[in-house]
């Protein structure tokens, strides 16, 4: 899979989180996906060693909303724009707060967060389109902060290259299941998908 990033990440860029809680906030702002990675960290973190347990941690935290995904199959030359059923975290309140955002703007579970967590702001869907870049620019001040950790353009492709392989991951185990969110995560059993 080759990334096309835009020229003002080209050359790397520095970051540095300066916990202001923005990335964590608004729907608009874009979920934070979880995958199955991230979901076995998180139910080790929870200690969740039972079905039930689980399934009360999901009925919680998570929520179930669609995702896209392109895919080529291989007996076809046609790329073929795929949605289906993803877990998030819940977003709570009048500013739509992840729900494990805490006070002054720390995480809850920091030793426990998403892979998503980790990687802001090297998501493919920033990196790739200017405009996105150019919002989250205005939107993080961790990002070009002076005292940041410089990311170098190989450091950002490894990130994006393992995003997109727990996106494709994901995405061939639903369509093993004809897509149905419940087959692959059985602890989502008794939960509304709408
Ligand atoms: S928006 Fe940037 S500075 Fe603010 S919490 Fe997120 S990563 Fe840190
Ligand atoms: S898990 Fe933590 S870092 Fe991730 S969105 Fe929620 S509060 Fe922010």
């Amino acid at each position: 899979m080759q990334f096309k990033l835009c020229e003002s990440v080209i050359n790397g860029f520095k970051f540095g989180c300066q916990i202001c809680g923005n990335c964590c906030k608004g729907k608009k702002e874009g979920y934070i996906f979880i995958y199955k990675p991230d979901l076995e960290k998180l139910f080790e973190y929870f200690k969740c060693t039972t079905e039930a347990k689980k399934h009360e941690f999901a009925k919680k935290h998570l929520e179930i909303i669609s995702q896209n995904f392109v895919y080529k199959d291989n007996n076809t030359d046609v790329k073929k724009n795929y949605y289906y059923d993803t877990l998030v975290f819940k977003l709570v309140g009048d500013n739509e707060e992840c729900c494990f955002l805490g006070e002054k703007n720390m995480c809850k579970i920091y030793s426990g967060r998403p892979f998503q967590c980790i990687s802001y702001p090297v998501w493919r869907i920033i990196l790739t389109i200017k405009k996105n870049w150019d919002e989250n620019l205005k939107k993080c001040k961790g990002i070009n902060h002076t005292n940041g950790e410089f990311f170098s353009k190989k450091r950002i492709l490894d990130i994006l290259k393992k995003e997109f392989q727990l996106e494709k991951d994901f995405f061939l185990e639903m369509k093993a299941h004809n897509f149905k969110i419940k087959e692959v995560y059985p602890f989502l059993e008794y939960i509304n998908i709408d």
